[in-house]
């Protein structure tokens, strides 16, 4: 597959040359994209300036119609499109399927939602006067996403803000970019006019560069690491543009001595070993308490140890490969650090790289202390420490103990202990009893150094919008 920018309403193969697009899990070549620097994305922003008057004024209704014209084309084109994304990214097909479903989820709930972008009246402390609130679309959207969920992080952010009357510039992440050239068709087919929706491949930094200093763009929307999130917070200070930044997690999960194990092994393996672990909302710690820390890590690794490796176009593969050789080393790296420092490996503990493909194995990790970089840094994989402790108490103050504050999961039928722990874990997202907790009518977002602003939900509309008072004297 040959990909092109979408650079207002045409296809183009401008740039230096073309990045290769490669399948994690053959090291086979799976197509190209355009290198595309300064002068691309300048392009793309100069074309959604250009769209943004006409399209911020049609009707919330002509929008949604449009995106449910795309929605019902993603859908019908959804095993196709999953293909390409588990070809460059490695994700199992069935889930590559069901991101696709997650994504037209958005697009049906902001075309909806869209509808409803109410102002208010307030009233005034003097006769005679009027104030009055409106919501109008922030202008111009530039989107960075990261190639862990190729069409979600895109769609996540395209969806309302084009509801919202925005235009909208994507740069998708090197590792992913047919995905998203791939949505971008079949957009175009829905019949966005020319300008509203453009796409940029290629240099990170120099497309940064421009989403971040450019005048037109009034509003970033970024989903990466949080080290990449910071620096984009530190270009954008020059233009002072509106920021949302969804960034890296290190979500613990606890699980409470009154939990009902077999589910809470079910939530955790949802949760921990989707996407081969490669998700910023993956438990990445599990604290167990101290007198069910046996049985619930014997159940932990047999389902674990069950999980089929492998091509995630191969039938039953339910754990793809890592999506890149740094991906690998780096979870070789958290269990080499984990079992010198005391932790026993109960199932995986290794993996296979040859042929550029790197596949680890479904790893569960007893006795892990707070001193290994497993239970502080993002793992990236299908690693499972597990830590016992004592209290509820205990637990919650261990679970808080990060600069993250993204997703953190429990179990436990105890309303009481529950809503103990749901009220004083510092994250965004709290699944109880609950590994999947995503869903596009929540705001999905972080605390701390997990980023600012939400995504899904009333919140993601919101974050496209300029807030306007208008004082009128009579
Ligand atoms: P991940 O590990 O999820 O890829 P990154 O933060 O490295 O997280 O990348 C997320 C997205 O940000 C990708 O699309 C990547 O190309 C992009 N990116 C990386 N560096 C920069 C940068 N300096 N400026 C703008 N975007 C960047």
């Amino acid at each position: 597959m040959q990909g092109k920018h979408y650079i207002n309403g045409e296809w183009s193969t401008a740039g230096e040359g073309v990045i290769d697009v490669m399948n994690p899990a053959t090291g086979e070549k799976v197509g190209t994209v355009p290198n595309g620097g300064e002068d691309e994305a300048t392009k793309a922003v100069e074309a959604a300036a250009a769209a943004f008057p006409e399209w911020s004024k049609t009707t919330a209704y002509h929008r949604a119609g449009l995106l449910m014209k795309w929605h019902d084309l993603l859908l019908e084109n959804k095993q196709e499109v999953a293909e390409i994304m588990t070809r460059e990214m490695g994700k199992p097909l069935a889930e590559a399927i069901g991101e696709i479903e997650y994504s037209a989820a958005f697009i049906s709930w902001y075309a909806e939602e869209g509808k409803r972008v109410y102002g208010r009246t307030v009233p005034a402390s003097k006769d005679g006067k009027r104030i009055q609130v409106i919501k109008q679309p922030v202008g111009v959207v530039a989107s960075i996403t990261p190639w862990n969920f190729p069409a979600a992080m895109m769609a996540r952010k395209m969806a309302p803000a084009l509801a919202a009357g925005c235009t909208f510039v994507a740069k998708p992440a090197k590792l992913t970019p047919l995905t998203a050239v791939r949505i971008y068709e079949l957009a175009e087919e829905a019949g966005f006019p020319k300008g509203v929706i453009n796409l940029v491949t290629g240099s990170a930094g120099k497309i940064g560069k421009v989403f971040t200093s450019h005048p037109s763009v009034r509003k970033l929307t970024f989903t990466g690491s949080t080290e990449i999130g910071k620096e984009l917070m530190k270009q954008s200070s020059e233009t002072m543009l509106n920021l949302s930044l969804e960034l890296g997690g290190h979500a613990p999960i606890i699980v409470l001595d009154d939990a009902n194990i077999e589910e809470a092994v079910k939530g955790v393996m949802a949760s921990k070993f989707r996407n081969a672990g490669q998700t910023c909302v993956c438990g990445n710690r599990i604290y167990v308490q101290e007198s069910i820390v046996e049985k619930f890590s014997q159940k932990l690794q047999q389902a674990a140890g069950a999980l089929k490796v492998g091509n995630g176009l191969d039938e039953g593969v339910e754990i793809g490969p890592l999506v890149d050789k740094d991906g690998y080393e780096k979870v070789v790296n958290h269990v080499k650090d984990a079992v010198d420092k005391g932790a026993k490996v109960l199932v995986g503990g290794n993996g296979r790289a040859e042929n550029d493909s790197y596949f680890y194995n479904p790893t569960v990790l007893l006795n892990a202390n707070s001193d290994m970089l497993v239970m502080n840094e993002e793992t990236f994989g299908p690693v499972a420490p597990i830590m016992s402790f004592k209290t509820d108490e205990e637990a919650v103050h261990l679970a808080n103990d990060t600069r993250f504050g993204l997703a953190a999961y429990f179990f436990t039928d105890s309303m009481t202990r529950g809503t103990y722990i749901a009220e004083n874990l510092d994250y965004g997202i709290v699944g109880w009893n609950d590994g999947l907790p995503s869903a596009a009518q929540a705001p999905f977002g972080g605390m701390k150094e997990s980023g600012i602003g939400r995504e899904g939900g009333m919140e993601g509309l919101e974050a496209f919008l300029e807030t306007k008072y208008l004082s009128i004297q009579l």
